[in-house]
């Protein structure tokens, strides 16, 4: 790694950290209400790992193949490892065991695989429930108005815990609109932390990337997931 790249990583560190204060405050909360998680997808661990001596606490992979591939140089003992990407059924057992918290879970079909995989490892692990809130066809993500079924489904399988919820809106080409979305996801997210179902807690929701973390903090976001803005560009060639 060179001095410089080093150099970039802790300047975006700290003005992302900055940044995260002022939006919690804004948002009437506190620093430590915001979870901050870097999307290391094509990152080093080399750099990860110097991200985590800055203080990172969080990291987050979006494909298994990578994750595991970078798994054995991870600094895991400073930092929390999640899964953020699409996941295929046929793929959870290579990862539970490995990560302490997976907030891709569309189905029934899936978190009963996580359920599975995790009695069978004698561990739990924590999961979010992703959303489709702009509703694409190519998008993973429960729909809104199948959450409340899919939760009351998933609810009494053994060794998962639901923390939250998750989402990833569609690009957008004004603010308004990724506001739009960012605001009807909290009013989800609020309204099923009212329903007070068994075994569920609604204790993150994580939205919100580079582009738009802060904003997503003034939403009620709880968690940011930032890759490109503390890395840099991603070079998917390397
Ligand atoms: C890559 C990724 C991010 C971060 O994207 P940036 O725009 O680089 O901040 C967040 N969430 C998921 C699921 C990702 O795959």
């Amino acid at each position: 790694m060179t001095e410089k790249l080093l150099r970039d990583i802790e300047y975006n560190y700290k003005t992302i950290e900055e940044r995260i204060s002022e939006a919690a405050l804004k948002a009437g909360k506190k620093r430590e209400d915001i979870t901050f998680l870097a999307a290391t997808k094509t990152v080093d661990p080399e750099a990860i790992n110097y991200a985590i001596s800055l203080g990172l606490r969080y990291i987050g992979e979006n494909k298994v193949q990578e994750l595991l591939s970078k798994y054995d140089f991870y600094d895991l003992e400073n930092a929390s490892l999640q899964f953020i990407g699409h996941l295929q059924s046929n793929k959870v057992r290579q990862i539970v065991g490995k990560v302490d918290l997976i907030q891709s879970v569309d189905s029934v079909k899936l978190a009963r695989e996580v359920s599975k995989q995790s009695v069978k490892n004698n561990v739990n692990t924590d999961i979010l429930i992703e959303v489709n809130i702009g509703g694409e066809e190519s998008k993973s993500g429960t729909e809104p108005e199948r959450l409340v079924e899919l939760l009351d489904e998933i609810k009494d399988f053994e060794n998962i815990s639901v923390k939250g919820l998750m989402c990833i809106p569609p690009i957008c080409d004004s603010q308004q609109k990724i506001l739009n979305f960012f605001s009807k996801m909290n009013n989800i997210f609020i309204d099923i932390s009212g329903k007070k179902i068994d075994n569920i807690s609604m204790d993150i929701l994580s939205m919100g990337m580079s582009a738009d973390y802060y904003e997503a903090i003034l939403s009620g976001a709880t968690m940011v997931r930032v890759g490109s803005s503390l890395f840099g560009a991603r070079n998917y060639q390397a």
